[in-house]
């Protein structure tokens, strides 16, 4: 690790607010719906809330992880506590009488559970679509430990976007991602998801940066999520969440994050590309998917 590596200001938190901010804010009150967004206080709340379109994340299945990812906070255990068998329905209520347009839904690994819980998103999916068909679903999913009939099963229940994250470069996975998971098998849960869908699916996956990868490993990154018919790359700085997880090796600064979003757009060919320190993989999705999917 750099010696003297300090938080650059670029990192710096900016207050939420706006008017459609408010109004979401306001509109949560009464649901008894959890965002991400607030849960994990994201930086980007007001740019995601405040949009046009207006994106969140609700976390479904449980806050429990069957793994443990030496870059994520969650809680783990080998056996956390059944999925709530109303959850799907009761979710899928409350979104639809929210007030946001694109909803990303994102859980934990369970494992533990036969077909990982992909049942149970699309269930949240279906009910959500049949009670606001023009609300935009996105998927934020576990790998299924690679099970193609879960991610067939998911990419076809109605969903707008299926999103597994890649995480890293493919030389760092084992150091940042639970052993169970890996870089092959992420490709093969895009790759299975673009091809079992439905025409026009579109799929998506997310790095971070500054774990300590090369230049040319970020490309080949690319280049392999294109490969398995990959639409959308973000790419977002990588940030300690406790001194007991992995070192932030590098700040990646702004200009070098737009290098990485010409790059993928540009050479590499994705239809759309996010890059910046406090990108996320649902980072305004909303607005990005009505600019560059739907003209
Ligand atoms: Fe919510 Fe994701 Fe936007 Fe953060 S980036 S505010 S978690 S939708
Ligand atoms: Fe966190 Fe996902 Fe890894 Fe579980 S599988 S520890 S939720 S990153």
């Amino acid at each position: 690790k750099p010696a003297g590596l300090t938080k650059p200001p670029w990192l710096r938190q900016r207050a939420p607010g706006g008017d459609r901010y408010e109004y979401l804010t306001s509109g949560l009150k009464d649901l008894k719906l959890a965002t991400v967004c607030e849960e994990a206080m994201c930086p980007n709340l007001g740019e995601c809330w405040n949009g046009d379109t207006g994106t969140a994340t609700i976390m479904i299945l449980g806050d429990t992880c069957t793994r443990g990812c030496r870059f994520c906070a969650v809680n783990t255990a080998s056996t956390p506590p059944p999925p709530d068998e109303m959850e799907p329905e009761n979710t899928a209520k409350a979104i639809a009488e929210w007030g946001v347009g694109y909803i990303v839904l994102t859980s934990v690994d369970r494992d533990d559970i036969p077909d990982g819980g992909a049942e149970h998103f699309a269930r949240t999916v279906r009910t959500l679509k049949a009670l606001k068909p023009e609300i935009l679903a996105e998927c934020l999913t576990p790998d299924f430990q690679g099970d193609e009939g879960a991610v067939k099963h998911l990419a076809n229940s109605g969903l707008d976007v299926f999103a597994h994250n890649i995480e890293t470069v493919e030389r760092l996975q084992k150091r940042v991602r639970d052993p169970r998971a890996g870089y092959d098998q992420s490709l093969r849960v895009l790759r299975h998801a673009k091809a079992t869908g439905p025409t026009g699916l579109v799929t998506k996956t997310s790095i971070m940066l500054g774990l300590g990868e090369s230049d040319e490993e970020i490309a080949q990154t690319m280049r392999d999520c294109k490969d398995a018919g990959v639409d959308i790359f973000t790419l977002g700085q990588y940030l300690r969440p406790t001194p007991n997880h992995l070192d932030v090796m590098e700040y990646v600064t702004p200009e070098k994050f737009e290098h990485w979003k010409r790059y993928g757009e540009e050479v590499v060919g994705f239809r759309y590309v996010a890059s910046g320190p406090l990108v996320r993989s649902s980072y305004k999705a909303g607005e990005f998917f009505i600019e560059t999917m739907l003209r």
